[in-house]
């Protein structure tokens, strides 16, 4: 591997990563890329909500084969104090549409799906190797990435960081600042496990139709954040994330948010009776958070 030379490597299998090496290997380059979890996916946590507008720009088709949970027709903002909750909805045949631009995604799955789009496309994808540092010629251009798998060198014309949001090698080749915990929030998330038709009754849906909650208010406990459920086809994505300098001043933990969400009286029955089979934590760039609230306000 050592001696072989790419057009481009890229670094990261997110949805940023998939797109690049996706794009440039459809277009007959010679591209490796690097991911350091065990399969694409496999290190992702997100909500989430697909805003379907980008990925069709890069795969027109997407809507054969992408695993897609269920396309949002409603979206419902809350806001609650300890006991109640007032919110709004807003529901749409108009996003029975036949190319919804909404979906909840479970991201394990999707990055899977778009890495194997990656492969069909002509790039060759290692798995389980992360990216130590970039190399660089005397004259300072990077010619490539040194990895973890016994220091290996692997050499190209250019390099791709799609690392996300903490993205340390950028870090290190000073190509990007450190976060600071003020711009950027921490997020916990679970997958609580129910009948599809509990789900289709508890949320008033037929076939693949979705709602999506955002939540605010007291279950932030006065620090800036927001809290949300999604409807997948056969459970819920439920989770909290507030900024990371407000958990440093506030005696609260994610963990604790996000138990107090569940328990809420508004929150708790749309939950009863489900397993949950996942718990995963992220730190999500404060920009992030206001392009998807700015994307729900539009949406909704
Ligand atoms: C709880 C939560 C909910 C969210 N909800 C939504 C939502 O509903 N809709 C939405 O659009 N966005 C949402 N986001 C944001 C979304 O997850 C990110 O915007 C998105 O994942 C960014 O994609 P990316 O490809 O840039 O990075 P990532 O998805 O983080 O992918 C980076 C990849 O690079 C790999 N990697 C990192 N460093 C190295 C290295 N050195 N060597 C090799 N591999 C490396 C990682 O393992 C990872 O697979 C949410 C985020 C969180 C945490």
């Amino acid at each position: 591997m050592s001696e072989e030379r790419f057009d481009a490597i890229v670094v990261g299998a997110g949805p940023s990563g998939n797109a690049a090496a996706y794009t440039m290997a459809k277009a007959g380059l010679k591209v490796l890329q690097l991911e350091r979890g065990e399969y694409p996916g496999s290190k992702n946590v997100q909500g989430a909500i697909l805003y379907a507008d980008a990925l069709e720009k890069v795969i027109p088709d997407f809507r054969e084969d992408a695993p897609l949970e269920r396309h949002v027709i409603e979206q419902r903002l809350w806001m609650l104090d300890d006991t109640s909750y007032v919110g709004m909805h807003y529901r749409s045949e108009d996003f029975n549409e036949e190319k919804p631009n909404r979906y909840t995604i479970i991201r394990a799955q999707f990055d899977k799906w778009f890495n194997r789009r990656v492969r069909e496309a002509g790039a060759t994808v290692l798995c389980e190797t992360t990216v130590t540092d970039l190399v660089r010629d005397i004259r300072g251009k990077v010619i490539g990435v040194r990895t973890d798998r016994g220091g290996a060198i692997i050499h190209a014309d250019v390099v791709v960081l799609a690392e996300g949001v903490n993205g340390l090698v950028g870090n290190r080749a000073g190509l990007r600042p450190e976060l600071k915990p003020e711009a950027v929030a921490l997020a916990v998330k679970e997958m609580h496990f129910l009948p599809q038709e509990v789900i289709e009754q508890r949320f008033n849906l037929k076939g693949d139709e979705g709602v999506v909650i955002e939540v605010m208010g007291t279950v932030t406990n006065g620090m800036t954040g927001t809290a949300f459920i999604y409807t997948n086809k056969e459970s819920l994505s439920v989770g909290i994330g507030c900024m990371v300098s407000d958990f440093a001043q506030n005696q609260t933990t994610p963990y604790a948010l996000l138990e107090a969400f569940k328990n809420h009286p508004s929150v708790k029955p749309l939950l009863e009776g489900s397993e949950v089979k996942e718990y995963a934590a992220h730190l999500i760039p404060r920009a992030a958070i206001a392009t998807s609230r700015r994307s729900t306000a539009t949406a909704g």
